[in-house]
């Protein structure tokens, strides 16, 4: 068996015939040589063979081109060298999507442009443009980038964004050309602090005398995307071991909009900020940079629409965990709390399912499912100190459940209670629907006395000091001005509606 394979492995030429060795061919040669061409040496021998020049003749070509090929590549690498500048974006960088973003938003304004120029025939396009133009339709390979945003409503408000997909795109921009290579590399995934994404890079490239066009291109990707957010709240929720932004943006609620007892919002706002001003103070002292508020009360009290208006106030966004999903873990909710996307609002609701689960497990004596244990949620409380702030709102409607150990400085450092609206809470909330809705100051302040009675009278509120509470939830007596929309009269002769024996329980 040796043999066939090292017959099979040598050349064929050599079972034919033996190659001749060197000296054969330098004998050859020289015979040749010396008895000129036509003497039967091997040099005429060959030459005289049309199949052997004709391969000589295609392998010089084939050298020839391969050497130009070379050449070439050489030229274009020095060219490159000299007079191009690229720059490269991972996926990983954060100008990533500004410049995708910039870059869609910059085409759009070019085409209008051009379809602009192009019809105003007093203005003839240059030639360069003129090849722009015909290049830009061709190379365009956009991607879509969808986003969903639930409304209150329930109904699902779906945004488009196109955007440059992968491939490549000739643009101009303050007269420089330049070539944007997007690739993305099919087997390599990266783990993003807002999803895990294939991994991706893009490549700008322009003359080197242009290139100081990429500086001006990120700083106006840069304020574009903070354009797109200002005046909005970034939501992120946790999926799977990422947090990923939620839908768009929302608009900004104004905290003048959430109504609390007198004085607790002030509260809340001065330490937070206080918190938030003092990096250096935790730092020097060495403790852990963060802070924790528990609100607690009824549903309908304001407890998440606090925190909303909050962060908007901030300038922060916010990353919500439902504690009570199914399959959220205990690992992966410490492994979540320890990378908060930055200037972010950590919102664990509904804290008292991880007591519950506690609870069951003591009472079932083993497994409690898939879902986050009360030392669990202790534990990622504690969990490792980052150098990064981190402040925590905890929201639960039965405080009741919750145990001493989660009230200690360092997990939760303020504790606040939103309970049912209180007569100074009501006051505030019609004026705030009603103040225009009256000619005058008096008459709306009759109107408003008229409907705080009935409120009286009907039981749902004990007394008209700031302080009493009453029955039912702001959220309660907001759907109410709500229907009534501009017509206190309306909320006057509905509001038995609030009444304790009207309402559902
Ligand atoms: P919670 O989180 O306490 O259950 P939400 O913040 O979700 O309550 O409030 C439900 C609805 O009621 C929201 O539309 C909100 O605007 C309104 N609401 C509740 N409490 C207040 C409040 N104190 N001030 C203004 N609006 C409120």
């Amino acid at each position: 068996a040796a043999t066939t394979i090292a017959q099979h492995a040598s050349p064929p030429v050599s079972v034919v015939a033996p190659p001749p060795s060197k000296q054969d061919i330098a004998k050859q040669l020289s015979a040749s040589a010396g008895a000129g061409a036509g003497d039967g040496g091997i040099f005429s021998q060959l030459t005289s063979n049309p199949f052997f020049t004709a391969g000589f003749g295609l392998a010089g070509l084939g050298a020839i081109a391969a050497f130009g090929q070379r050449g070439l590549r050489r030229a274009a690498g020095l060219i490159r060298q000299r007079l191009l500048v690229d720059v490269e974006i991972s996926i990983k960088d954060e100008s990533y999507t500004w410049f995708l973003y910039w870059m869609s938003q910059h085409e759009k304004r070019q085409l209008t442009s051009h379809v602009s120029r192009g019809s105003n025939p007093t203005e003839p396009l240059s030639l360069s443009e003129r090849i722009f133009q015909r290049l830009t339709p061709r190379m365009r390979h956009l991607a879509v980038e969808t986003s969903q945003v639930e409304l209150p409503n329930g109904a699902i408000n779906t945004h488009f964004t196109l955007i440059p997909g992968p491939g490549q795109h000739f643009m101009r921009y303050q007269g420089a050309f330049i070539h944007v290579n997007r690739q993305r590399e099919a087997n390599r995934t990266e783990m993003l602090s807002t999803g895990s994404r294939p991994f991706e890079t893009t490549t700008l490239t322009t003359l080197y005398r242009d290139r100081f066009v990429f500086e001006s291109i990120f700083r106006e990707a840069h304020e574009l995307a903070r354009k797109s957010v200002e005046g909005k709240t970034l939501i992120y929720n946790a999926r799977g071991v990422t947090w990923e932004k939620f839908g768009k943006p929302r608009q900004k609620r104004p905290l003048d909009s959430v109504i609390l007892e007198k004085g607790v919002k002030q509260r809340i706002v001065a330490d937070i900020q206080d918190f938030i001003g003092s990096a250096k103070w935790y730092a020097d002292r060495g403790v852990p940079y963060r802070r924790g508020y528990l609100l607690y009360g009824p549903p309908g009290t304001g407890k998440s629409s606090f925190i909303q208006a909050l962060a908007g106030h901030l300038d922060y966004g916010i990353a919500i965990i439902n504690l009570s999903e199914r399959g959220l873990t205990d690992d992966r909710l410490n492994h979540l709390l320890t990378i908060v996307p930055q200037r972010t609002l950590v919102l664990l609701e509904d804290i008292d399912a991880a007591y519950n689960n506690r609870r069951q497990k003591v009472e079932a004596d083993g497994y409690a499912g898939a879902n986050v244990t009360f030392s669990g949620l202790l534990n990622a409380l504690d969990g490792v100190a980052s150098a990064e702030e981190r402040i925590l709102f905890l929201t639960t409607n039965h405080i009741e459940r919750l145990d001493e150990a989660l009230v200690r400085p360092g997990r939760v450092d303020m504790t606040v209670r939103l309970g049912n609206a209180t007569a100074y809470q009501i006051s505030a909330l019609w004026d705030r629907f009603y103040r225009d809705a009256s000619d005058t100051e008096e008459a709306a302040k009759q109107m408003k006395d008229m409907f705080m009675m009935r409120l009286v009278e009907c039981g749902a509120l004990a007394g008209l000091e700031d302080g009493t509470m009453s029955t039912t939830s702001t959220a309660a007596i907001q759907g109410l001005f709500l229907y009534n929309k501009g017509n206190p009269q309306g909320a006057i002769d509905m509001a038995w509606q609030l009444s304790p024996a009207a309402m559902p329980n």
